[in-house]
C-alpha cells in the first residue's frame, strides 16, 4: 500500500455514465443536441441559474463562441491576466485582438481588479475574468468597470463548477461564463465545456454560432420554414455520448466537490504547520475552507526549492506539477500581446507554486501520505 503511486489526477467514473451511454446509443441518434444534451442543458441553468446554457465540446469552444459573440475583432483589446491557460488568450487572438495582461493579486492569483481601470483604453472591448482554482475574482468591482466603460464582463470559469461567491454560481455573473468539463476539473466528459449566457439578447445569435452559423434551432422549433446559413459559426456542440456521460457526472457534482473540499481540509489543516514557520504559504482561502476544491497549491519560497519538491516527491511515487508559464513572455505571447506593467505577482507565483495530487477518487490517507512526505522534505530545514 505504502509505495502505490499517488498520480496527480485520474479520471473517474461515479455513477450512471455507462448507463446513459448505453441508453444514448439505443435512443438512435448519437450527434448533437439531443436528450442528453438538453438534460445538461437544464441542469446547468437551474442549478446554476442562467438564461440559457449551451454545451461544447470543451471550454476552449465555448471561450471561442464568447469572443463571437462579444463582436471582437481585429484590433480590439480583451483584459485579462497572464497567470492563466492559454484558451483563455487565444478565443480572442483567433478574431484579431490584443489580449492585455494584468497582474494578478497575491492572495487569490486573479485578476487585481485595482489594476484593471488603468489598463482600458478606446480598444477595449471585454474583460476575462479567470477564477483561478474555483476562487472567485472581486465581481462587483469587475461589473462596476465594465458598465461605466461599456465593456464586456467574460467569465472563465473553466476550474469554477459549482463554486459560488456570496449566492451566485461563477460563470453565471458576467454576460457570459465559459466552464471546462476536461478530465482535470471537478466534473468531467474526457473534453467537454458549457457556455452559459446570462444576457438573454445574446441567446438566439449564440444558437446561431453553435449550430455552424444556421438557423437550425429556429427550424426546429418550427419558428422558420427553412434552415440556412446566416451568420459566422462553428462545429461546437459535443456529441450524445460525451452529453451522456456528463449527466451522470453533473447529478453526482456536489457529491464530488464535498469529498474534494475534504481533501483539500485535509491539506490545509495537515501543512498549516509549514506554513507557521514560514516554509511554505497556503491558498488564502477564509479559515481553509475552499470554494468547490479545485485546485490546493503550495507556494515555495523560491522556484529551486519548487523543482526540489517536485523531485523528492516524484522519487516517492507522488506526482505533482507547476503551472502555469505565464503568457505574457511565450513565444505566442510576445508575438500577440501587450502587457500593463511587469506583472511581479505572476512571474513571482509561477516560479514558486505547485500543485499537489487531487481527484475525486483520492483517499484522506493518500493525503496524509503525501503530507508526510513533505514533512519529510522539510524536515531538516526544520530543525536547522
Ligand atoms: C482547463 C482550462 C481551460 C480549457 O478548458 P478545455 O475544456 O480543456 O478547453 C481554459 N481556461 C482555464 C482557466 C482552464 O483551467
Amino acid at each position: 500500500m505504502d509505495n502505490q503511486i499517488i498520480p496527480f489526477n485520474k479520471p473517474f467514473v461515479v455513477g450512471k455514465e455507462l448507463f446513459y451511454i448505453a441508453q444514448a446509443v439505443m435512443n438512435g441518434g448519437i450527434a448533437g443536441d439531443g436528450q442528453f444534451t438538453r438534460l445538461c442543458q437544464q441542469w446547468l441553468e437551474s442549478n446554476l441559474g442562467c438564461s440559457k446554457a449551451l454545451l461544447t465540446h470543451s471550454c476552449t469552444a465555448a471561450l471561442e463562441m464568447a469572443a463571437i459573440l462579444a463582436d471582437i475583432g481585429p484590433g480590439d483589446e480583451v483584459i485579462m491576466p497572464s497567470f492563466t491557460f492559454v484558451s483563455t488568450a487565444n478565443a480572442f487572438v483567433l478574431r484579431g485582438a490584443v489580449p492585455v495582461f494584468v497582474d494578478v493579486r497575491a492572495d487569490t492569483l486573479n485578476l487585481d481588479e485595482r489594476l484593471v481601470e488603468a489598463a482600458i483604453t478606446e480598444k477595449t472591448k471585454a474583460i476575462v475574468a479567470v477564477h483561478y482554482a474555483g476562487q472567485p475574482c472581486d465581481m462587483d468591482t469587475l461589473l462596476q468597470l465594465c458598465e461605466k466603460h461599456g465593456l464586456m464582463l467574460i467569465e472563465d470559469a473553466a476550474q469554477a463548477i459549482l463554486a459560488r461567491e456570496k449566492t451566485r454560481a461563477l460563470g453565471t455573473i458576467g454576460h457570459l461564463g465559459c466552464l471546462s468539463f476536461h478530465e482535470t476539473k471537478n466534473v468531467i466528459s474526457g473534453e467537454g465545456g458549457a457556455l452559459l449566457i446570462n444576457d438573454p439578447k445574446l441567446i438566439e445569435r449564440a444558437e446561431v454560432i453553435w449550430q455552424k452559423g444556421t438557423n437550425r434551432k429556429a427550424f426546429s422549433r418550427g419558428e422558420v420554414s427553412k434552415y440556412t446559413w446566416v451568420d459566422v459559426g462553428s462545429s461546437f456542440l459535443p456529441s450524445e455520448l460525451t452529453a451522456a456521460f456528463l449527466y451522470a457526472q453533473l447529478e453526482q457534482g456536489e457529491t464530488i466537490n464535498t469529498h474534494r473540499r475534504a481533501l483539500y481540509e485535509a491539506y490545509y489543516h495537515s501543512l498549516s504547520a509549514l506554513q507557521a514557520d514560514g516554509f511554505v504559504r497556503l491558498p488564502r482561502t477564509e479559515g481553509g475552507k475552499p470554494a468547490n476544491a479545485h485546485i490546493f497549491y503550495l507556494l515555495m519560497r523560491n522556484n529551486q526549492e519548487r523543482g526540489e519538491l517536485i523531485e523528492y516527491l516524484r522519487e516517492k511515487g507522488i506526482y505533482a506539477v507547476f503551472h502555469y508559464v505565464p503568457l505574457h513572455d511565450s513565444p505566442a505571447g510576445l508575438r500577440f500581446s501587450r502587457c500593463v506593467g511587469d506583472l511581479p505577482v505572476t512571474q513571482e507565483i509561477s516560479a514558486c507554486l505547485v500543485r499537489l495530487p487531487l481527484y475525486s477518487d483520492m483517499s484522506i490517507e493518500q493525503v496524509g501520505r503525501v503530507c508526510a512526505a513533505i514533512f519529510q522534505f522539510f524536515a531538516g530545514a526544520r530543525q536547522a
